[in-house]
């Protein structure tokens, strides 16, 4: 079993002791420097002039300054704006502010992994993951709880690299709930593999070919929604609790037996050859390249194809159907229906 760290493993003070820059204030950013100040750590926000989020930062009292200047002030900087923008933002207004003893933290091991940013000599580079978005960080924190974390150290210039990634992920909650050990290049290279191959990519494309294959039959689109996307969160809800095994016994022997009997006619040999071919081009960099090449000529390959997905039959079922999801409408994210083309 890999070694787990919790709060008795993590010296607060450590991180209580630095000035802390946390750049950018969306999902991963308002809750690190929310649950940070909460644990008493000096956190300034670093946001480019004209920033959407300047207002949200500072209506929770926190301080806004420019990216540079936040970078100036602190010894240890988080990076938590998109991983598309973070070199960007490094290279014109981190870099040129970072002295001897500093630190620059992550949440993704993106940007270190595939060589967009290199840090100095004499600056800690380190990696504090939260294994769940933002909005559920910040969340458990406030709860009392916290969602479990990634540290990884890349540079350990000051010898102190990772009980300062473990001081920080105390700050945010994530040493009540377990640390695990990990490198950058581990980190990248699965959290790629699984959201291309499983939980987005994988998940979002099963469900849409299952619709397809039902509504394409005859069957009613609304009843074909509720069959292969709606059910699913019942589903991963078991599996989160107690695996496949729980969820295999929680549901009937009917919908068991299908599961042995039809899940490998779906996920054949050959799918699992292609999630191989997925990971080859993760490790070997065709995936980041593709994507960032993208984003610098303004991202028109990513656009494409957000608006054809967007387009899918299934998004329309689904946004008359889940007008009678009362649940829905308290939903506290930013999220507007129909806007992501
Ligand atoms: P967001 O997309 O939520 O970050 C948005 C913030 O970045 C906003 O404050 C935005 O400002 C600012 N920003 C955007 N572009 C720029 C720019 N060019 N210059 C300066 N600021 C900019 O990021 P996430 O929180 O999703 O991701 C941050 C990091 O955390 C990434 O490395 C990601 O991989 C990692 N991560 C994310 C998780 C998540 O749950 N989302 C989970 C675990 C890790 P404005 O309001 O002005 O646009
Ligand atoms: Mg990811
Ligand atoms: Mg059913």
């Amino acid at each position: 079993m890999t070694k787990k760290y919790y709060d008795a493993d993590a010296d607060l003070s450590l991180i209580q002791g630095r000035k802390v820059a946390v750049i950018g204030y969306g999902s991963q950013g308002h809750a690190h420097a929310l649950s940070l100040r909460d644990s008493g750590v000096d956190v300034r926000i670093g946001l480019a002039e004209g920033s959407k989020s300047r207002a949200k930062a500072e209506a929770e009292g926190l301080r806004v300054v420019t990216v540079a200047e936040a970078a100036t002030e602190a010894d240890l900087i988080m990076i938590l704006v998109p991983d598309q923008v973070q070199a960007k933002v490094y290279n014109e207004d981190i870099a040129p502010n970072l002295k001897d003893g500093d630190a620059i933290f992550f949440a993704h091991g993106f940007n270190i992994r595939f060589g967009y940013i290199e840090a100095p000599s004499g600056v800690d580079v380190a990696m504090v993951a939260p294994k769940g978005p933002g909005h559920v960080v910040r969340r458990e924190y406030e709860a009392g709880r916290g969602v479990p974390a990634l540290i990884a150290v890349e540079k350990n210039e000051s010898g102190q690299a990772k009980d300062l990634a473990l001081a920080y992920a105390a700050g945010i909650g994530g040493t009540r709930a377990g640390v695990l050990e990990t490198t950058f290049t581990e980190e990248t290279e699965t959290d790629l593999f699984g959201e291309q191959a499983v939980l987005c990519g994988g998940a979002s494309h099963l469900v849409q070919a299952g619709f397809e294959v039902l509504t394409e039959a005859g069957y009613q689109p609304e009843i074909a929604y509720f069959e292969v996307l709606h059910e699913l969160k019942l589903i991963v809800d078991l599996m989160v609790e107690g695996g496949l095994a729980k969820q295999r016994w929680s549901i009937s022997d009917t919908a068991e037996f299908g599961d042995y009997v039809s899940g490998p006619r779906v996920i054949t040999p050959q799918v699992k050859e292609n999630m191989k071919a997925v990971l080859a081009d993760i490790q070997d960099g065709t995936f980041a390249q593709r994507f960032m090449d993208d984003q610098a000529s303004g991202a028109e390959e990513f656009k494409k194809l957000r608006a054809e997905e967007e387009a899918h039959p299934i998004e329309k079922t689904g946004r008359e159907l889940r007008q009678m999801f009362s649940w829905l409408k308290d939903s506290d994210d930013d999220y507007t229906e129909g806007t992501a083309a």
